[in-house]
């Protein structure tokens, strides 16, 4: 076995196990070393049995002198154990663990770590770890012991005896070149991983945990930088020319006036494109700030210079949608357009390729369009392009990276302009898809009514209320959202949500028609739920957090977010956004019943900043390193280690890793590491 081996060839037991290792992110053996800990449990104080005193977390280490099961009422066991040392006697127990009578025999030699309680004035311990000392060491008491994150049937200490049995016997290579552990006092890898999961004292975690940190923000970067290298190695064949006075036209001839926000996205684009590498760039704006003329205008550029563009959706819907944005905006212009989805019947295929006499060929015929707008079917279908030298791509998470390169194949190392809604921090973007370069729409176009967002202090709960019943009794419609208890939706959340809509009912709102709706709920009676709030038979919609509200429901003007300092911020804008999608004005409140400044704060930002970039900017640097809100914030994607909040850090491994970049390849260890991230999907989300 070496460290690259897969989990599954160990043994018939870990293959048992491999499914759910990979839950975890454990694949192979190397990867149980990288399962970072998040915390640790404090058992290093070891203690003689008369020294323990009640209440205190320690560690005993002697001979079990007595183990029994006594058997208490309905069947349920009771395991009592003596241990003593050379200075005294304690009685340990547990519960419903018969077999424990089979793994601490008397006579062993072994260690429990625990609280002290008392029991009829004896020191008495309940439910402590415990384990047999062999060769003088322990793995789960006696000292600081490792916290993993856990799936089901994987628990915190199976995983630690694997990781001590693997660094019993191996040594990690170091891939980092010394001159940079130098310079930045980084201990080395083997080292560092002993002692992220088994430190002597905290501040050697500490220690590892920055040596790691490091590793995990230089190697990203590094990824990005070599996919950006190669993405630019190759160059365009001929400069595209921009003719400012067709493409002035064209703004001028919109009904509306661009934002500063998409002139400045516009701009970089137009550089990019008469540029000699192949654009790349990633456009940022949340739903409504008018991502599609961007686009529109960069397909415009490319049939003035004479090139075909594929635009692609992940919905039949919107690609539908872009269609008709686009004919509108550029049929006049000469530009022919034309709408491939997965609902394109053959036939049209045929009578495209008849239309131009093109009866051998087992393509569409490329003369036909300018530009190709569809869905996943632009890729699959038969659709070739005589001279594609544009992409866009809309919500271009939907799409893998597989897909996205095989849509560069059609055409000659073609420009590409991604699209996203997903609020993610510019300090994120920059750092995980540093390969691509980055415009954002943070501003939304001129007379879009704003959502007034208030943060209600309690004492004015009642107010609301009664404010929200009288623009109910005037039409309007409203969510309610309960608290955020829970990562993942249990009946936990459920539950205090079922409670939190009985009292508004009974108590605060009894004659108006509220609605429930959760997680929990079968499909077809979410449907119900949703179609009747739609038809207006209920006011007032109490909802769980994670339930998606995917129907647009114009009438619904109000959105209350109770405990919102347990969201992010970003979060908390794109609850809002479920409302003010009419042109009545939108209310947005939120209740919390923290007191700290800093909380009270950062939900006041609400109030003043309606670009999600910003606000998921604003979150990261708000946050302070290890504080985690509620849920995994959209568009921030997990670390194993590092935080996107240490923006010192980020620095300073970008800058190595620039330095590194060019003789990379004197680092076979490392580029093998950071081709493993590259071959992963990496794409914002
Ligand atoms: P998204 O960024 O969500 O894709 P769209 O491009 O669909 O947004 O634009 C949303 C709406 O806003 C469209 O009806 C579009 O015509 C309009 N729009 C875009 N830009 C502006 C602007 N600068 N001023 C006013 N309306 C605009
Ligand atoms: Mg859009």
């Amino acid at each position: 076995m070496d460290l690259q081996t897969p989990v599954s060839q160990v043994s018939r037991s870990y293959k048992m196990y491999a499914q759910r290792l990979e839950k975890l992110g454990i694949t192979k053996i190397q990867d149980f070393l990288f399962h970072i800990p998040f915390r640790y449990e404090d058992y290093s104080l070891i203690s003689k049995i008369n020294q323990i005193q009640a209440g205190e977390i320690v560690t005993i280490q002697g001979t079990i002198k007595d183990i029994k099961n006594q058997y208490t009422r309905r069947f349920k066991t009771l395991q009592k154990a003596v241990i003593s040392d050379d200075t005294g006697e304690i009685e340990i127990l547990w519960f419903n663990q018969p077999f424990l009578t089979r793994v601490l025999k008397i006579g062993d030699s072994v260690s429990v770590s625990g609280k002290v309680d008392l029991d009829r004035n004896k020191p008495v311990m309940i439910t402590p770890n415990y384990e047999v000392i062999f060769n003088n060491q322990t793995v789960h008491t006696g000292r600081l012991v490792p916290v993993y994150p856990e799936t089901r049937g994987i628990s915190s200490k199976w995983l630690r005896r694997q990781v001590f049995n693997i660094l019993e016997e191996k040594n990690i290579n170091d891939y980092l070149p010394e001159k940079i552990l130098k310079e930045n006092d980084l201990i080395n890898l083997n080292d560092a991983i002993c002692e992220i999961h088994f430190p002597k004292n905290l501040e050697q975690a500490l220690k590892a945990k920055e040596r790691l940190s490091f590793d995990e923000l230089f190697e990203i970067q590094l990824a990005a930088l070599i996919r950006k290298k190669s993405w630019q190695e190759k160059e365009i064949k001929k400069e595209w020319k921009i003719d400012n006075i067709k493409i002035d036209k064209l703004i001028k001839s919109l009904p509306f006036k661009l934002t500063n926000a998409q002139k400045n996205a516009i701009n970089d684009i137009i550089k990019d494109l008469s540029s000699k590498k192949a654009m790349n760039r990633l456009l940022e704006g949340d739903v409504g700030s008018g991502k599609t003329i961007v686009a529109a205008i960069s397909i415009y550029i490319s049939f003035l210079n004479g090139f075909q563009s594929a635009f692609m959706a992940p919905t039949e819907i919107l690609a539908k949608q872009h269609y008709d944005t686009i004919s509108t905006l550029l049929s006049s212009l000469g530009v022919k357009v034309e709408l491939f989805t997965s609902g394109t019947k053959i036939q049209k295929i045929k009578d495209l390729r008849l239309k131009n006499k093109d009866h051998k060929s087992s393509i569409i015929n490329h003369q036909s369009f300018d530009v190709a707008i569809g869905t996943h079917s632009l890729i699959y279908k038969k659709v070739s392009f005589k001279s594609l030298g544009l992409i866009v791509i809309d919500e271009q998470q939907r799409f893998g990276v597989e897909q996205r390169s095989i849509i560069r194949q059609k055409g000659d190392n073609p420009h590409l302009l991604t699209m996203t809604a997903t609020p993610i921090p510019r300090t994120v973007a920059l750092t995980m898809y540093g390969d691509l370069d980055l415009s954002i729409l943070d501003e939304m176009p001129k007379g879009r009514v704003k959502i007034k967002t208030w943060l209600v202090p309690p004492v004015k709960r009642d107010g609301a209320y009664l404010w929200i019943n009288k623009q109910v009794k005037n039409g309007d419609q409203v969510f309610i959202v309960c608290p955020f208890i829970e990562e993942s939706e249990s009946m936990v959340t459920v539950k205090a949500a079922t409670k939190e809509f009985e009292r508004l009912k009974k108590e605060v709102f009894p004659h108006l028609k509220l609605g429930l709706l959760h997680g929990k709920l079968k499909a077809k009676e979410k449907d119900e739920i949703l179609k009747s709030f739609k038809d207006k038979n209920i006011d007032i919609l109490v909802s769980t957090p994670v339930v998606e509200v995917g129907i647009d429901i114009p009438n619904a003007t109000i959105m209350l977010i109770e405990e919102a300092d347990r969201f992010g911020l970003a979060q908390l804008h794109q609850l809002r956004g479920r409302v003010g999608r009419s042109d009545k004005q939108s209310y947005c409140l939120l209740f919390t019943q923290s007191t700290n400044p800093q909380t009270l704060e950062r939900l006041k930002s609400l109030e003043t900043i309606f670009s999600g970039a910003l606000l998921a900017e604003l979150d990261l640097r708000l946050r302070g390193p290890g504080q985690i809100y509620g849920t995994a914030q959209h568009g921030i994607p997990n670390l194993k280690i590092a935080s996107f909040s240490d923006f010192n850090l980020i620095e300073k491994t970008k800058k190595e890793a620039i330095e590194i970049l060019p003789e990379i390849n004197k680092y076979p260890l490392l580029l093998e590491r950071v081709n493993e991230i590259n071959l992963k999907q990496v794409s914002p989300d």
